[in-house]
């Protein structure tokens, strides 16, 4: 019985979850548990009294051990203690140790009993969870910076990039789908790690067998080998790499898939050694490739709405020249009907309609004047003509024009200004214009515009007030956007130009444009612009 019951605990000292052993005073194994034997690979025989703990250490534990064990024997307990052992094998892992000494009566040290637990399967569980956060962290950041990015070449540069150092490739490629006139052809687009003349001459036809599978969009391809695949070296005329590829063998292709199913491209990636690529790389890569379809679909729409707006500029820059020529000669035409009416005195009628003509000609011309200038303003070539002079005379004339023009309203004009300004007198006769045009158009109920011009902080500024139908709350902020128009307002006809380019040429001038409105009451609209040299 008693027999029995050591034999008991023996076997469940021997097959305990963690290792144990009994070092003698030279470190000598007195005992060793076969759970710590089956780490370490060896047989009881080959360790007890034969080896110490310190053989099986590396040189980096080795020099800690002498000091540890000498100081243990004398203090008699030493707890979470790690080093690096060396099984049979020669593979090495961590482990931690935890031992109690034991003494004979007059104090000397006899053994130690050590409980060791094998730290590998943590620091695997630590360095994959280490891992993961490090992968989710760049997939991340890699989508941040692509869904930003508005060109198409960063896009797939940056992609590139992170990809080929993420999965630790030697090198790394996107290759983008395009069509020639033999059919489909993979070109190259970007490349990591490697020269762009290393890939250059090769081109990629999409139908070998290793390459199929990824330009189809069928899924991903990860290979420790390729050399060794059955897919590779199918087909001609190269039967493999062709003389003068980079190295391939480690190799990963992630198709890059749009929404609709298209395949945009290819990410391909290489390593002259085996198994390379785990699939916690294909994973990230996976995951890296589709937020790149995303971007790479955004930036396509991008270029092609910047597209389609600079046709439109170029079409309205262009239409509006054309506008002009004949517009010129009918003015010329119409003066010297004028006139020639004139000289057969009393012409009645025609006269007057030669009058209304002309002033629908001079809207014409604003409209098409409107146009140029926004393209101008486009192309950054809104030029000013600044010249020094009194603010207040030149309001006041300005408005008197207006007024000879304008009967339906009258033009008060209040407060003034000793203020001189450096302007461009055409420009800023063109914003008055447009104010208190706008003024007298959206109160067509109203009598009355007001102009007061008044002095603030070195800054002239003049206010055209109407008492017409006010600015909708939601349109407010839209309607200094070139062609802006209020949605439901068709009774006044407009291009919704005039205020885009008077606030232009304000803010040209360092000034500036702004408005206060009340639905149904009226608005008022105020510029200002720096004075010179005040006059007190
Ligand atoms: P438009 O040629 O249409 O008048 P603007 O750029 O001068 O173009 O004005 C843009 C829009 O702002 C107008 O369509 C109108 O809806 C609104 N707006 C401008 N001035 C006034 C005003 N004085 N009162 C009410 N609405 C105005």
């Amino acid at each position: 019985m008693q027999q029995e019951i050591l034999q008991l605990e023996i076997d469940i000292l021997n097959h305990a979850p963690c290792g144990l052993h009994a070092l003698d005073g030279d470190g000598k194994f007195i005992y060793i548990n076969q759970t710590e034997l089956d780490w370490l690979g060896y047989e009881a025989h080959e360790l007890v009294g034969v080896k110490g703990l310190y053989d099986l250490l590396t040189e980096e534990s080795k020099n800690r051990f002498h000091q540890l064990f000498e100081t243990f024997k004398r203090e008699g307990k030493v707890s979470g203690i790690s080093f690096d052992i060396i099984n049979r094998e020669g593979k090495i892992f961590p482990i931690q140790i935890n031992s109690n000494a034991n003494y004979d009566e007059a104090g000397n040290f006899i053994s130690s009993l050590t409980y060791v637990v094998n730290l590998t399967e943590h620091t695997e569980k630590e360095r994959s969870l280490k891992q993961k956060t490090k992968t989710l962290d760049a997939i991340f950041a890699i989508g941040q910076t692509i869904l930003e990015e508005r060109s198409l070449d960063s896009i797939l540069q940056k992609v590139t990039d992170a990809t080929t150092e993420l999965t630790g490739a030697q090198f790394g490629a996107f290759f983008y789908n395009s069509v020639n006139e033999e059919g489909e052809i993979y070109q190259l687009f970007t490349l990591s790690g490697a020269p762009r003349a290393a890939f250059e001459k090769f081109g990629m036809p999409r139908n070998t067998a290793v390459f199929e599978h990824t330009f189809m969009g069928r899924g991903i391809v990860r290979v420790d080998d390729i050399t060794k695949d059955p897919r590779y070296g199918k087909n001609a005329p190269h039967f493999g790499m062709p003389k003068g590829h980079l190295p391939v063998v480690s190799y990963l292709a992630v198709p890059v898939v749009a929404k609709s199913g298209t395949v945009i491209g290819g990410l391909f990636f290489g390593h002259p050694e085996p198994g390379v690529f785990t699939s916690e790389a294909e994973k990230m890569v996976e995951a890296i490739a589709w937020q790149a379809a995303i971007a790479i679909e955004n930036a396509k729409l991008f270029e092609a709405l910047k597209e389609a707006n600079k046709k439109k500029d170029d079409f309205i820059s262009i239409a509006s020249h054309e506008l002009k020529t004949p517009l010129t000669s009918i003015s010329l035409y119409i003066q010297l009907l004028e006139r020639t009416f004139k000289e057969m005195a009393g012409p009645g009628k025609a006269f007057q309609y030669l009058h209304k003509t002309k002033a629908f000609i001079k809207k014409l011309r604003s409209l098409i004047e409107d146009l140029l200038d926004v393209s101008r303003i486009q192309a950054g070539k809104l030029e000013l003509r600044k010249e020094d002079f009194d603010l207040n005379p030149f309001i006041k004339e300005t408005l008197e024009d207006i007024q000879n023009t304008n009967k339906s309203h009258t033009i008060l004009i209040r407060g003034s200004t000793s203020c001189s300004v450096s302007a461009d007198k055409f420009r800023i006769e063109q914003v008055m214009v447009n104010l208190v045009g706008n003024s007298i158009k959206y109160s067509p109920l109203a009598r009355e515009i007001l102009v007061e011009i008044k002095e603030e902080n070195n800054f002239a500024i003049v206010a055209v007030t109407d008492y017409g139908i006010g600015i909708n709350e939601n349109e407010k902020s839209k309607i200094f956007d070139r062609y802006h128009r209020e949605v439901n307002e068709n009774r006044f006809s407009g291009l919704g130009l005039g205020l885009f380019i008077s606030k232009v040429i304000i803010e040209m001038h360092e000034g500036k444009l702004w408005f206060t409105s009340s639905l149904g009451k009226g608005s008022s609209f105020y510029f200002s612009l720096p004075c010179i040299n005040l006059k007190k």
